[in-house]
Protein backbone atom coordinates (compact mmCIF):
# COMPACT_ATOMS: atom_id res chain seq x y z
CA UNK A 1 0.00 0.00 0.00
CA UNK A 2 1.64 3.02 -0.91
CA UNK A 3 1.27 6.20 0.87
CA UNK A 4 -1.10 9.24 0.34
CA UNK A 5 -0.73 12.65 1.54
CA UNK A 6 -3.84 15.10 2.27
CA UNK A 7 -2.82 18.31 -0.16
CA UNK A 8 -2.67 21.90 1.37
CA UNK A 9 -2.37 25.61 -0.79
CA UNK A 10 0.50 26.70 -1.99
CA UNK A 11 0.68 30.72 -0.80
CA UNK A 12 4.10 32.31 -0.47
CA UNK A 13 5.83 29.87 -0.49
CA UNK A 14 3.81 28.03 2.40
CA UNK A 15 1.88 25.44 2.61
CA UNK A 16 -1.03 25.96 4.67
CA UNK A 17 -4.93 25.04 5.32
CA UNK A 18 -7.82 26.71 4.00
CA UNK A 19 -9.06 29.28 5.99
CA UNK A 20 -12.42 28.14 7.87
CA UNK A 21 -10.43 24.65 7.09
CA UNK A 22 -12.87 23.35 4.28
CA UNK A 23 -11.82 20.00 2.60
CA UNK A 24 -12.62 17.98 -0.22
CA UNK A 25 -12.02 14.44 -0.86
CA UNK A 26 -9.73 12.55 -3.49
CA UNK A 27 -10.71 8.92 -4.44
CA UNK A 28 -8.63 6.36 -6.05
CA UNK A 29 -10.29 5.50 -9.04
CA UNK A 30 -8.65 2.19 -9.57
CA UNK A 31 -10.80 1.31 -5.98
CA UNK A 32 -13.40 3.64 -5.53
CA UNK A 33 -11.77 4.48 -1.57
CA UNK A 34 -10.86 7.87 -0.54
CA UNK A 35 -7.40 8.38 0.12
CA UNK A 36 -7.31 11.96 1.26
CA UNK A 37 -8.16 14.85 0.81
CA UNK A 38 -7.54 18.59 -0.40
CA UNK A 39 -7.85 21.97 0.96
CA UNK A 40 -10.54 24.00 -0.18
CA UNK A 41 -9.77 27.51 -0.60
CA UNK A 42 -12.31 30.15 0.72
CA UNK A 43 -12.65 33.97 -1.16
CA UNK A 44 -10.27 35.13 1.74
CA UNK A 45 -7.52 32.60 0.73
CA UNK A 46 -7.60 33.42 -2.96
CA UNK A 47 -7.05 37.54 -2.22
CA UNK A 48 -3.81 36.04 0.35
CA UNK A 49 -3.02 34.34 -3.02
CA UNK A 50 -3.71 37.14 -5.22
CA UNK A 51 -1.56 39.42 -2.93
CA UNK A 52 1.09 36.91 -2.87
CA UNK A 53 0.87 36.72 -6.97
CA UNK A 54 1.84 40.66 -7.25
CA UNK A 55 4.39 40.49 -5.29
CA UNK A 56 5.99 37.51 -6.88
CA UNK A 57 5.80 38.95 -10.47
CA UNK A 58 7.32 42.52 -8.79
CA UNK A 59 10.22 40.37 -7.35
CA UNK A 60 10.51 37.41 -10.79
CA UNK A 61 10.27 40.87 -13.42
CA UNK A 62 13.42 42.40 -12.02
CA UNK A 63 15.39 39.48 -11.44
CA UNK A 64 17.65 38.44 -14.83
CA UNK A 65 17.10 35.66 -16.99
CA UNK A 66 19.89 33.86 -16.19
CA UNK A 67 18.79 33.92 -12.43
CA UNK A 68 15.19 32.73 -13.38
CA UNK A 69 16.65 30.29 -15.79
CA UNK A 70 19.12 28.64 -12.93
CA UNK A 71 16.12 28.07 -10.44
CA UNK A 72 14.05 26.74 -13.00
CA UNK A 73 16.80 24.10 -13.92
CA UNK A 74 17.02 23.44 -10.36
CA UNK A 75 13.66 22.66 -10.04
CA UNK A 76 14.17 20.52 -13.15
CA UNK A 77 16.62 18.58 -11.15
CA UNK A 78 14.40 17.74 -8.31
CA UNK A 79 11.92 17.05 -10.44
CA UNK A 80 13.78 14.35 -12.19
CA UNK A 81 15.15 13.32 -8.84
CA UNK A 82 11.76 12.90 -6.79
CA UNK A 83 10.32 11.49 -10.66
CA UNK A 84 9.49 7.83 -9.26
CA UNK A 85 7.61 9.11 -5.46
CA UNK A 86 5.62 11.53 -7.49
CA UNK A 87 4.62 9.29 -10.09
CA UNK A 88 3.11 6.82 -7.29
CA UNK A 89 0.89 9.99 -6.08
CA UNK A 90 -0.30 10.37 -9.71
CA UNK A 91 -0.83 6.76 -10.36
CA UNK A 92 -3.02 7.00 -7.01
CA UNK A 93 -5.28 9.75 -7.45
CA UNK A 94 -5.68 9.74 -11.55
CA UNK A 95 -5.67 5.95 -12.31
CA UNK A 96 -2.97 5.73 -15.41
CA UNK A 97 -0.07 2.72 -14.91
CA UNK A 98 2.93 3.69 -13.06
CA UNK A 99 5.10 3.37 -16.47
CA UNK A 100 3.04 6.32 -17.92
CA UNK A 101 3.05 8.30 -14.92
CA UNK A 102 6.92 7.92 -14.74
CA UNK A 103 6.87 9.07 -18.34
CA UNK A 104 4.49 12.20 -17.84
CA UNK A 105 6.98 13.00 -14.76
CA UNK A 106 10.25 12.53 -16.45
CA UNK A 107 9.10 14.68 -19.65
CA UNK A 108 7.48 17.44 -17.42
CA UNK A 109 11.25 17.84 -16.16
CA UNK A 110 12.31 18.00 -19.37
CA UNK A 111 9.74 20.66 -20.80
CA UNK A 112 10.83 22.55 -17.20
CA UNK A 113 14.35 22.53 -18.73
CA UNK A 114 13.68 23.67 -22.46
CA UNK A 115 11.53 26.68 -21.11
CA UNK A 116 14.10 27.63 -19.09
CA UNK A 117 16.88 27.57 -21.76
CA UNK A 118 14.67 29.58 -23.39
CA UNK A 119 14.52 32.32 -20.78
CA UNK A 120 17.51 33.12 -22.35
CA UNK A 121 16.25 33.70 -25.65
CA UNK A 122 13.62 36.29 -25.37
CA UNK A 123 14.97 38.97 -27.37
CA UNK A 124 13.74 42.43 -28.73
CA UNK A 125 14.46 43.96 -31.85
CA UNK A 126 16.31 47.44 -33.21
CA UNK A 127 14.05 49.11 -35.93
CA UNK A 128 15.83 51.78 -38.34
CA UNK A 129 14.79 54.59 -37.91
CA UNK A 130 13.75 57.43 -40.40
CA UNK A 131 15.14 59.99 -37.61
CA UNK A 132 19.29 59.35 -37.82
CA UNK A 133 18.98 60.84 -33.95
CA UNK A 134 16.65 58.54 -32.75
CA UNK A 135 16.94 54.72 -31.84
CA UNK A 136 13.70 52.46 -32.02
CA UNK A 137 13.82 49.54 -29.76
CA UNK A 138 11.06 46.82 -29.72
CA UNK A 139 10.81 45.42 -26.17
CA UNK A 140 9.62 42.40 -24.70
CA UNK A 141 8.11 42.04 -21.59
CA UNK A 142 6.46 39.83 -19.15
CA UNK A 143 2.18 40.63 -19.57
CA UNK A 144 2.06 40.04 -15.38
CA UNK A 145 0.55 37.55 -12.70
CA UNK A 146 -0.78 34.42 -14.66
CA UNK A 147 -4.46 32.62 -13.25
CA UNK A 148 -3.99 29.15 -15.26
CA UNK A 149 -6.72 26.49 -14.83
CA UNK A 150 -5.29 22.96 -15.13
CA UNK A 151 -7.47 19.68 -15.60
CA UNK A 152 -7.40 15.98 -14.20
CA UNK A 153 -5.93 14.09 -17.12
CA UNK A 154 -2.32 15.21 -16.97
CA UNK A 155 -2.08 16.27 -13.89
CA UNK A 156 1.86 17.30 -13.57
CA UNK A 157 1.76 17.86 -17.66
CA UNK A 158 -0.65 20.11 -18.06
CA UNK A 159 0.97 22.51 -15.57
CA UNK A 160 4.36 22.60 -17.09
CA UNK A 161 3.64 23.67 -19.97
CA UNK A 162 1.85 26.91 -18.97
CA UNK A 163 4.66 27.43 -15.94
CA UNK A 164 7.40 26.77 -17.60
CA UNK A 165 6.39 29.86 -20.55
CA UNK A 166 5.40 31.88 -17.59
CA UNK A 167 8.61 31.79 -15.37
CA UNK A 168 10.50 32.05 -18.25
CA UNK A 169 9.07 34.89 -19.32
CA UNK A 170 9.27 36.35 -16.12
CA UNK A 171 5.05 35.92 -14.75
CA UNK A 172 4.23 35.20 -11.79
CA UNK A 173 2.07 31.97 -11.63
CA UNK A 174 -1.40 30.78 -9.64
CA UNK A 175 -2.75 27.77 -10.66
CA UNK A 176 -6.08 26.29 -9.76
CA UNK A 177 -5.26 22.84 -9.90
CA UNK A 178 -7.13 19.36 -10.52
CA UNK A 179 -9.38 18.64 -7.45
CA UNK A 180 -9.01 15.10 -8.19
CA UNK A 181 -5.56 14.76 -8.74
CA UNK A 182 -4.44 17.71 -6.26
CA UNK A 183 -0.99 15.78 -4.62
CA UNK A 184 1.43 15.17 -7.83
CA UNK A 185 0.55 19.18 -8.87
CA UNK A 186 0.99 19.65 -5.17
CA UNK A 187 4.60 18.04 -5.66
CA UNK A 188 5.42 19.36 -8.61
CA UNK A 189 5.23 22.87 -7.23
CA UNK A 190 7.16 22.53 -4.30
CA UNK A 191 10.43 21.51 -6.45
CA UNK A 192 10.27 24.76 -7.20
CA UNK A 193 10.17 26.23 -3.99
CA UNK A 194 12.75 23.46 -2.80
CA UNK A 195 15.11 24.57 -5.66
CA UNK A 196 14.78 28.53 -4.04
CA UNK A 197 12.08 30.26 -5.85
CA UNK A 198 11.23 33.68 -4.36
CA UNK A 199 8.03 33.95 -2.62
CA UNK A 200 4.58 34.76 -4.36
CA UNK A 201 6.11 33.86 -7.95
CA UNK A 202 4.05 30.05 -7.58
CA UNK A 203 0.54 29.87 -6.02
CA UNK A 204 -1.14 26.47 -5.65
CA UNK A 205 -5.06 26.30 -5.18
CA UNK A 206 -8.13 24.23 -5.31
CA UNK A 207 -11.81 24.35 -4.40
CA UNK A 208 -15.02 25.17 -7.02
CA UNK A 209 -13.63 25.27 -10.02
CA UNK A 210 -17.12 27.89 -11.07
CA UNK A 211 -16.38 29.98 -7.74
CA UNK A 212 -12.63 30.46 -8.39
CA UNK A 213 -11.99 31.01 -12.28
CA UNK A 214 -15.05 33.54 -12.07
CA UNK A 215 -13.35 35.71 -9.11
CA UNK A 216 -9.98 35.09 -10.52
CA UNK A 217 -10.07 36.17 -14.48
CA UNK A 218 -12.06 39.48 -13.93
CA UNK A 219 -9.36 40.37 -11.05
CA UNK A 220 -7.28 43.20 -11.66
CA UNK A 221 -4.20 41.46 -10.96
CA UNK A 222 -4.78 38.82 -12.85
CA UNK A 223 -3.28 39.98 -16.46
CA UNK A 224 -3.75 36.57 -18.89
CA UNK A 225 -5.67 33.17 -18.36
CA UNK A 226 -4.79 30.30 -19.30
CA UNK A 227 -7.04 27.47 -19.39
CA UNK A 228 -7.34 23.33 -20.21
CA UNK A 229 -10.30 21.69 -20.51
CA UNK A 230 -13.19 21.27 -22.53
CA UNK A 231 -14.39 23.02 -25.11
CA UNK A 232 -17.79 24.78 -23.51
CA UNK A 233 -15.78 25.08 -20.33
CA UNK A 234 -13.43 26.93 -22.41
CA UNK A 235 -15.48 29.34 -24.44
CA UNK A 236 -17.32 30.55 -20.92
CA UNK A 237 -13.72 31.30 -19.43
CA UNK A 238 -12.60 32.90 -23.07
CA UNK A 239 -16.05 35.07 -22.70
CA UNK A 240 -15.21 36.70 -19.23
CA UNK A 241 -11.98 36.73 -20.04
CA UNK A 242 -12.58 38.68 -23.24
CA UNK A 243 -15.22 41.22 -21.19
CA UNK A 244 -11.92 42.21 -18.94
CA UNK A 245 -9.52 42.36 -22.25
CA UNK A 246 -7.38 39.67 -20.53
CA UNK A 247 -4.84 37.60 -22.41
CA UNK A 248 -5.92 34.32 -23.42
CA UNK A 249 -4.74 30.28 -24.13
CA UNK A 250 -6.99 28.25 -24.53
CA UNK A 251 -6.38 24.52 -25.14
CA UNK A 252 -9.30 22.46 -26.04
CA UNK A 253 -11.15 19.04 -26.73
CA UNK A 254 -10.27 17.29 -30.03
CA UNK A 255 -11.80 14.37 -31.80
CA UNK A 256 -8.75 13.06 -33.92
CA UNK A 257 -9.24 11.88 -37.36
CA UNK A 258 -6.63 8.96 -38.28
CA UNK A 259 -6.98 8.17 -42.12
CA UNK A 260 -5.41 5.20 -42.80
CA UNK A 261 -4.92 5.14 -46.76
CA UNK A 262 -5.19 2.41 -49.13
CA UNK A 263 -0.91 2.47 -49.77
CA UNK A 264 -0.24 2.85 -45.95
CA UNK A 265 1.90 0.17 -44.11
CA UNK A 266 -1.02 -1.10 -42.13
CA UNK A 267 1.17 -2.91 -39.32
CA UNK A 268 2.63 0.40 -38.33
CA UNK A 269 -0.65 2.27 -38.72
CA UNK A 270 -1.79 -0.06 -35.81
CA UNK A 271 1.22 0.06 -33.38
CA UNK A 272 1.03 3.81 -33.29
CA UNK A 273 -2.49 3.82 -32.82
CA UNK A 274 -3.07 1.31 -30.55
CA UNK A 275 -0.32 2.51 -28.37
CA UNK A 276 -2.19 6.69 -28.68
CA UNK A 277 -5.84 5.57 -28.48
CA UNK A 278 -5.40 3.62 -24.94
CA UNK A 279 -2.95 5.94 -23.39
CA UNK A 280 -4.22 7.19 -20.45
CA UNK A 281 -7.37 4.98 -21.03
CA UNK A 282 -7.97 7.55 -23.70
CA UNK A 283 -8.25 10.34 -22.00
CA UNK A 284 -6.42 12.37 -24.05
CA UNK A 285 -6.97 15.77 -25.50
CA UNK A 286 -4.79 14.59 -29.14
CA UNK A 287 -6.33 11.01 -28.76
CA UNK A 288 -7.02 9.34 -32.09
CA UNK A 289 -10.59 8.82 -32.30
CA UNK A 290 -12.66 8.23 -35.90
CA UNK A 291 -10.46 6.03 -37.85
CA UNK A 292 -10.89 6.27 -41.54
CA UNK A 293 -9.74 3.63 -42.96
CA UNK A 294 -9.59 2.81 -47.18
CA UNK A 295 -11.83 0.00 -47.50
CA UNK A 296 -9.32 -2.02 -49.41
CA UNK A 297 -7.16 -2.32 -45.98
CA UNK A 298 -9.86 -1.67 -43.14
CA UNK A 299 -10.67 -5.87 -42.44
CA UNK A 300 -6.90 -6.06 -42.03
CA UNK A 301 -6.75 -2.60 -39.88
CA UNK A 302 -9.79 -4.17 -37.83
CA UNK A 303 -8.37 -7.14 -37.05
CA UNK A 304 -5.04 -6.28 -36.18
CA UNK A 305 -6.21 -3.25 -33.87
CA UNK A 306 -8.97 -5.86 -32.30
CA UNK A 307 -6.23 -8.24 -31.32
CA UNK A 308 -4.05 -5.46 -29.95
CA UNK A 309 -7.23 -3.84 -27.75
CA UNK A 310 -7.69 -7.73 -26.46
CA UNK A 311 -3.93 -7.75 -25.22
CA UNK A 312 -4.32 -5.15 -23.24
CA UNK A 313 -4.02 -5.70 -19.43
CA UNK A 314 -6.32 -3.79 -17.21
CA UNK A 315 -5.81 -2.71 -13.99
CA UNK A 316 -4.87 -0.82 -11.23
CA UNK A 317 -2.26 1.45 -12.30
CA UNK A 318 0.51 0.29 -9.33
CA UNK A 319 -0.01 -3.68 -10.50
CA UNK A 320 2.93 -4.83 -12.26
CA UNK A 321 2.14 -5.39 -15.84
CA UNK A 322 -0.97 -3.28 -16.21
CA UNK A 323 -0.93 -1.27 -19.80
CA UNK A 324 -4.84 0.27 -19.17
CA UNK A 325 -5.97 1.67 -15.93
CA UNK A 326 -9.20 2.95 -14.85
CA UNK A 327 -10.93 5.87 -16.12
CA UNK A 328 -9.82 8.47 -13.90
CA UNK A 329 -13.58 9.86 -12.43
CA UNK A 330 -17.45 8.09 -12.45
CA UNK A 331 -18.57 10.99 -15.16
CA UNK A 332 -16.18 9.16 -18.31
CA UNK A 333 -17.49 5.94 -16.98
CA UNK A 334 -21.31 7.01 -17.60
CA UNK A 335 -20.35 8.61 -20.72
CA UNK A 336 -18.77 5.23 -22.16
CA UNK A 337 -21.92 3.80 -21.28
CA UNK A 338 -23.78 6.57 -23.52
CA UNK A 339 -21.81 6.78 -26.09
CA UNK A 340 -21.39 2.65 -26.65
CA UNK A 341 -25.13 2.35 -26.41
CA UNK A 342 -25.41 5.07 -28.58
CA UNK A 343 -23.51 3.74 -31.22
CA UNK A 344 -25.34 0.37 -31.06
CA UNK A 345 -28.65 2.19 -31.76
CA UNK A 346 -27.33 3.80 -34.89
CA UNK A 347 -26.32 0.50 -36.66
CA UNK A 348 -22.49 0.27 -35.73
CA UNK A 349 -20.71 -3.23 -34.76
CA UNK A 350 -19.00 -3.62 -31.51
CA UNK A 351 -15.51 -4.94 -32.84
CA UNK A 352 -14.33 -5.53 -28.91
CA UNK A 353 -15.31 -4.26 -25.61
CA UNK A 354 -18.16 -1.83 -24.97
CA UNK A 355 -19.09 -2.35 -21.29
CA UNK A 356 -17.35 -1.82 -17.74
CA UNK A 357 -15.39 -4.01 -16.42
CA UNK A 358 -16.14 -5.54 -12.83
CA UNK A 359 -17.97 -3.13 -10.12
CA UNK A 360 -15.53 -1.49 -7.92
CA UNK A 361 -13.04 1.18 -9.73
CA UNK A 362 -13.71 3.04 -13.37
CA UNK A 363 -12.75 -0.11 -15.44
CA UNK A 364 -13.71 0.19 -18.87
CA UNK A 365 -13.06 -2.17 -21.79
CA UNK A 366 -10.64 -1.08 -24.36
CA UNK A 367 -13.63 -0.82 -27.32
CA UNK A 368 -13.56 -0.58 -31.16
CA UNK A 369 -17.02 0.33 -32.68
CA UNK A 370 -16.97 -0.83 -36.62
CA UNK A 371 -18.99 0.91 -39.12
CA UNK A 372 -20.17 3.70 -37.61
CA UNK A 373 -22.25 6.11 -39.17
CA UNK A 374 -21.89 9.26 -38.76
CA UNK A 375 -24.31 10.90 -36.64
CA UNK A 376 -23.46 8.44 -33.93
CA UNK A 377 -22.27 10.12 -31.34
CA UNK A 378 -18.90 9.02 -31.06
CA UNK A 379 -18.22 10.43 -34.50
CA UNK A 380 -19.74 13.44 -33.46
CA UNK A 381 -18.68 13.99 -29.31
CA UNK A 382 -15.00 14.05 -27.82
CA UNK A 383 -15.17 10.79 -26.64
CA UNK A 384 -11.98 10.78 -23.73
CA UNK A 385 -12.43 7.11 -23.07
CA UNK A 386 -11.09 4.28 -24.35
CA UNK A 387 -12.61 4.37 -27.42
CA UNK A 388 -12.36 3.71 -30.98
CA UNK A 389 -15.08 4.68 -34.12
CA UNK A 390 -13.72 2.86 -37.38
CA UNK A 391 -15.44 3.82 -40.59
CA UNK A 392 -14.71 3.21 -44.63
CA UNK A 393 -13.43 5.96 -47.32
CA UNK A 394 -13.07 5.36 -51.04
CA UNK A 395 -11.29 8.60 -51.97
CA UNK A 396 -8.37 10.48 -49.99
CA UNK A 397 -10.19 13.44 -50.75
CA UNK A 398 -13.55 12.02 -49.24
CA UNK A 399 -11.14 11.66 -46.40
CA UNK A 400 -10.37 14.99 -45.42
CA UNK A 401 -13.64 16.40 -46.06
CA UNK A 402 -14.69 13.88 -43.37
CA UNK A 403 -11.69 15.28 -40.99
CA UNK A 404 -12.67 18.28 -41.35
CA UNK A 405 -16.63 17.79 -40.76
CA UNK A 406 -16.01 19.01 -36.78
CA UNK A 407 -15.51 22.04 -35.52
CA UNK A 408 -12.91 20.39 -33.46
CA UNK A 409 -9.08 21.23 -34.99
CA UNK A 410 -6.91 20.04 -32.24
CA UNK A 411 -4.40 16.98 -33.76
CA UNK A 412 -5.25 15.03 -37.09
CA UNK A 413 -3.06 11.56 -37.60
CA UNK A 414 -2.29 9.96 -41.19
CA UNK A 415 -0.70 7.12 -42.68
CA UNK A 416 0.69 6.77 -46.15
CA UNK A 417 3.14 6.26 -48.51
CA UNK A 418 2.52 8.78 -50.91
CA UNK A 419 4.30 11.60 -51.09
CA UNK A 420 1.45 13.09 -52.94
CA UNK A 421 -0.93 12.89 -49.97
CA UNK A 422 1.28 13.43 -47.68
CA UNK A 423 1.82 17.06 -49.42
CA UNK A 424 -2.14 17.24 -49.74
CA UNK A 425 -3.12 16.16 -45.63
CA UNK A 426 -0.50 18.56 -44.63
CA UNK A 427 -1.95 21.34 -46.35
CA UNK A 428 -5.72 20.67 -46.33
CA UNK A 429 -5.96 19.31 -42.85
CA UNK A 430 -7.78 22.02 -40.54
CA UNK A 431 -5.93 21.17 -37.49
CA UNK A 432 -3.27 22.51 -35.38
CA UNK A 433 -0.94 19.52 -35.32
CA UNK A 434 -0.32 17.22 -37.60
CA UNK A 435 1.24 13.25 -37.32
CA UNK A 436 2.00 11.40 -40.94
CA UNK A 437 3.04 7.86 -40.21
CA UNK A 438 4.12 8.19 -36.39
CA UNK A 439 2.25 8.37 -33.00
CA UNK A 440 2.22 12.21 -31.81
CA UNK A 441 5.55 13.50 -30.18
CA UNK A 442 4.73 15.97 -28.69
CA UNK A 443 7.75 17.73 -27.65
CA UNK A 444 8.65 21.31 -25.80
CA UNK A 445 10.07 22.38 -28.34
CA UNK A 446 7.17 22.00 -31.28
CA UNK A 447 4.23 24.14 -30.70
CA UNK A 448 0.95 22.44 -29.70
CA UNK A 449 -2.43 23.59 -29.63
CA UNK A 450 -5.26 23.60 -31.61
CA UNK A 451 -7.59 25.73 -34.21
CA UNK A 452 -11.25 26.06 -34.27
CA UNK A 453 -13.44 25.10 -31.31
CA UNK A 454 -10.26 23.63 -30.21
CA UNK A 455 -9.03 26.66 -28.76
CA UNK A 456 -6.02 29.67 -29.30
CA UNK A 457 -2.55 29.97 -28.50
CA UNK A 458 0.27 27.44 -28.59
CA UNK A 459 2.08 25.68 -25.54
CA UNK A 460 5.31 24.38 -27.41
CA UNK A 461 8.05 26.00 -28.90
CA UNK A 462 8.64 30.01 -29.16
CA UNK A 463 4.85 30.65 -29.63
CA UNK A 464 4.29 29.59 -26.31
CA UNK A 465 6.67 32.36 -24.48
CA UNK A 466 5.00 35.20 -26.88
CA UNK A 467 1.64 34.25 -25.53
CA UNK A 468 2.95 35.55 -21.67
CA UNK A 469 4.87 38.55 -23.08
CA UNK A 470 3.71 42.02 -24.07
CA UNK A 471 5.53 44.28 -26.97
CA UNK A 472 6.64 47.55 -26.23
CA UNK A 473 8.01 50.08 -29.11
CA UNK A 474 10.49 52.57 -27.27
CA UNK A 475 11.76 55.27 -29.74
CA UNK A 476 14.84 57.57 -28.26
CA UNK A 477 16.15 60.81 -29.23
CA UNK A 478 19.38 61.48 -27.75
CA UNK A 479 19.66 65.25 -26.39
P1 LIG B 1 -15.66 19.65 -17.33
O1 LIG B 1 -15.93 20.29 -18.63
O2 LIG B 1 -16.60 19.94 -16.20
O3 LIG B 1 -14.20 20.02 -16.78
C1 LIG B 1 -13.04 20.00 -17.57
C2 LIG B 1 -11.96 20.73 -16.75
O4 LIG B 1 -12.33 22.09 -16.59
C3 LIG B 1 -11.80 20.20 -15.32
O5 LIG B 1 -10.45 20.23 -14.99
C4 LIG B 1 -12.59 21.17 -14.45
O6 LIG B 1 -12.07 21.32 -13.15
C5 LIG B 1 -12.42 22.46 -15.21
N1 LIG B 1 -13.56 23.36 -15.08
C6 LIG B 1 -14.86 23.05 -15.22
N2 LIG B 1 -15.62 24.15 -15.07
C7 LIG B 1 -14.77 25.18 -14.80
C8 LIG B 1 -14.93 26.57 -14.56
N3 LIG B 1 -16.14 27.15 -14.59
N4 LIG B 1 -13.82 27.31 -14.33
C9 LIG B 1 -12.58 26.75 -14.34
N5 LIG B 1 -12.37 25.45 -14.57
C10 LIG B 1 -13.45 24.67 -14.81
O7 LIG B 1 -15.63 18.12 -17.58
P2 LIG B 1 -14.90 16.90 -16.89
O8 LIG B 1 -15.95 15.88 -16.63
O9 LIG B 1 -13.97 17.24 -15.79
O10 LIG B 1 -14.04 16.46 -18.14
C11 LIG B 1 -14.70 15.96 -19.27
C12 LIG B 1 -14.40 16.72 -20.51
O11 LIG B 1 -13.40 17.71 -20.36
C13 LIG B 1 -13.83 15.75 -21.51
O12 LIG B 1 -14.86 15.22 -22.29
C14 LIG B 1 -12.88 16.55 -22.30
O13 LIG B 1 -13.55 17.08 -23.43
C15 LIG B 1 -12.53 17.71 -21.46
N6 LIG B 1 -11.15 17.68 -20.97
C16 LIG B 1 -10.20 18.05 -21.84
C17 LIG B 1 -8.89 18.03 -21.44
C18 LIG B 1 -7.80 18.42 -22.39
O14 LIG B 1 -6.67 17.97 -22.24
N7 LIG B 1 -8.08 19.30 -23.36
C19 LIG B 1 -8.55 17.62 -20.16
C20 LIG B 1 -9.56 17.24 -19.27
C21 LIG B 1 -10.88 17.29 -19.70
Amino acid sequence: MSSYPDTLLLIDNEWREAKGNKRIDVVNPATGAKIGQVANASREDLDDALAATQRGFETWREMSAHERCSIMRKAAVLVRERADDIARLLTQEQGKPLGEARIEVLAGSEIIDWFANEALRVYGRIIPARNTAAQQMVLKEPVGPVAAFTPWNFPVNQIVRKLGAALASGCSFLVKAPEETPASPAALLNCFVDAGIPKGVIGLVFGSPAEISSYLIPHPIIRKVTFTGSTPVGKQLAALAGQHMKRVTMELGGHAPVIVAEDADVELAVKASGGAKFRNAGQVCISPTRFLVHSAVKADFEKAFVAHAEKLKLGDGLTEGTTLGPLANDRRLAAMDKIVKNAREKGARIATGGERVGTAGNFFAPTILSDVPLDADVFNEEPFGPIAAIRSFETLDEAIREANRLPYGLAAYAYTRSFKSVTELSRRLEVGMVWINQAASPSAELPFGGVKDSGYGSEGGPEALEAYLVTKAVSVVGV
